[in-house]
């Protein structure tokens, strides 16, 4: 089983838009581009939902056969481990095998030693084709490298070695993630994560470093966009080399998790992408269910209603919805409109304000973390919340489509 060059993670905590989605990916399908649909859920959004992996199967069958879609489309069980994987094994085919945790844990001396050994012919001066400087392999660096990621590339194999097990192999596509930790991975860190997971066996499809910068919930990415084009740039050739080297899966490409939105460096990584010809995998998550929001804010009525219910208790419960997401959102609480405030609000001032353009002059980032955060609140109110999805279902569909197509896709594929 294998990936295409391009895909894109489409996340949906309530598995109600997935035919939404689809409609954004054939449109841009229809302009040349051939990107499979990837609906990715992780264990957390389950739990947090009450949905079952199974219900995300569902979902995206239904929406390829409403739509009849042709091409290739895949269910995420996005990162799992060893201990939360089993639920997953019957219904999704595509596997983020997620071993942040093990960055750091302890190996042996003699795994260390045989895996510096093994990398004997890359000392010295190591020349990736295409990069401007050789990189310098010391065996001081290849221990550091290895005390710190062997233990996490040994995790993935045995999640792999599982999953061999119980779905057969080629039957699935896996991904290796260490994207949700404080320090990113080095170029230099990459290629020889990339030579343990070869080494052990595991077929990486996709592998999702954590990028230098920040990746906040729902907003734009806050960092260095030359350091984050550098060290793209740097991962992408430092992908084909290991690919040739290593005897890794032609296909293997970056997987950028995004936590959606990250505008301002989608033309970055298009214009390399396109440069060097290679395939890109984008995760998103939480963009559709702000649009649902948007979109229940924009019907007006009980909709606007119930969006203004939303914020009314995101505002009240701030601590305890943002304490499991304090790593990656950014919220300036002083900048944060008061329930009465939004209360009076139109559909148009609460959509805007919500909607992710950055410039608009309603636009506040503040705002959009909370409620992204916030799905919690609107999963706990059950059919309360999911009827009005059903009743407001053109326009809210009509927001999740445009979302991805005129922000995202559009963006990312330069259409
Ligand atoms: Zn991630």
């Amino acid at each position: 089983m294998k990936l295409g060059k391009y895909s894109i993670g489409v996340g949906d905590r309530f598995t109600y838009q997935g035919k939404a989605q689809l409609k954004a990916i054939m449109k841009a399908n229809e302009k040349g581009l051939d990107i499979s649909p990837v609906w990715n859920k992780s264990n957390r959004e389950h739990i947090y939902v009450g949905t079952v992996p199974a219900d995300t199967r569902k979902e995206a069958d239904a929406a390829v056969k409403a739509l009849d879609f042709k091409g290739l489309y895949f269910v995420d069980a996005d990162h799992i481990n060893l201990s939360t994987v089993a639920k997953y094994v019957e219904v999704s085919d595509f596997f983020t095998l997620d071993v942040a945790s093990f960055i750091g844990k302890e190996s042996s001396k003699d795994e260390v030693d045989a895996f510096v050994a093994s990398c004997e012919k890359y000392m010295g001066e190591l020349q990736i084709p295409g990069m401007e400087a050789p990189l310098q392999v010391t065996k001081e660096l290849l221990e550091t490298i290895a005390s710190k990621f062997l233990a996490a590339t040994q995790h993935a194999s045995e999640i792999y070695a599982f999953l061999k097990k119980e779905k057969g192999e080629g039957n699935f596509i896996t991904e290796v993630s260490m994207d949700e930790v404080e320090s990113p991975q080095t170029p230099v860190e990459l290629l020889f994560i990339l030579k343990m997971l070869a080494d052990k066996g595991v077929p990486a499809q996709t592998i999702a470093p954590k990028f230098t910068g920040r990746f906040n919930k729902g907003v734009d990415y806050v960092g260095d966009l030359e350091q984050f084009e550098k060290e793209f740039e740097e991962d992408v050739l430092v992908i084909d080399y290991a690919v040739r080297e290593f005897g890794l899966p032609q296909e293997l490409k970056l997987s950028v998790h995004s936590g959606s939105d990250k505008f301002s460096i989608y033309p970055i990584m298009a214009d390399i992408i396109l440069r060097y010809d290679k395939g890109l995998h984008l995760k998103t998550a939480g963009t559709t269910w702000l649009e649902e929001v948007i979109g229940l804010a924009v019907a007006g009525g009980e909709g606007l209603e119930l969006a203004k219910k939303i914020y009314e208790s995101s505002y009240n419960r701030q601590e305890e919805l943002c304490g499991p997401y304090a790593d990656v959102i950014d919220i300036d609480g002083s900048k944060l409109p008061s329930v009465e405030e939004v209360n009076g609000w139109s559909s148009e001032k609460y959509a805007n304000t919500l909607r992710h353009i950055p410039g608009h002059p309603d636009y506040n980032a503040n705002f959009r973390q909370l409620i992204h955060v916030a799905y919690k609140v609107a999963a706990e109110m059950g059919t309360t919340y999911t009827s009005m999805l059903e009743k407001y279902a053109d326009v809210v569909g009509s927001c999740v489509e445009e979302n991805i197509y005129e922000r995202h896709l559009r963006r990312l594929f330069t259409i």
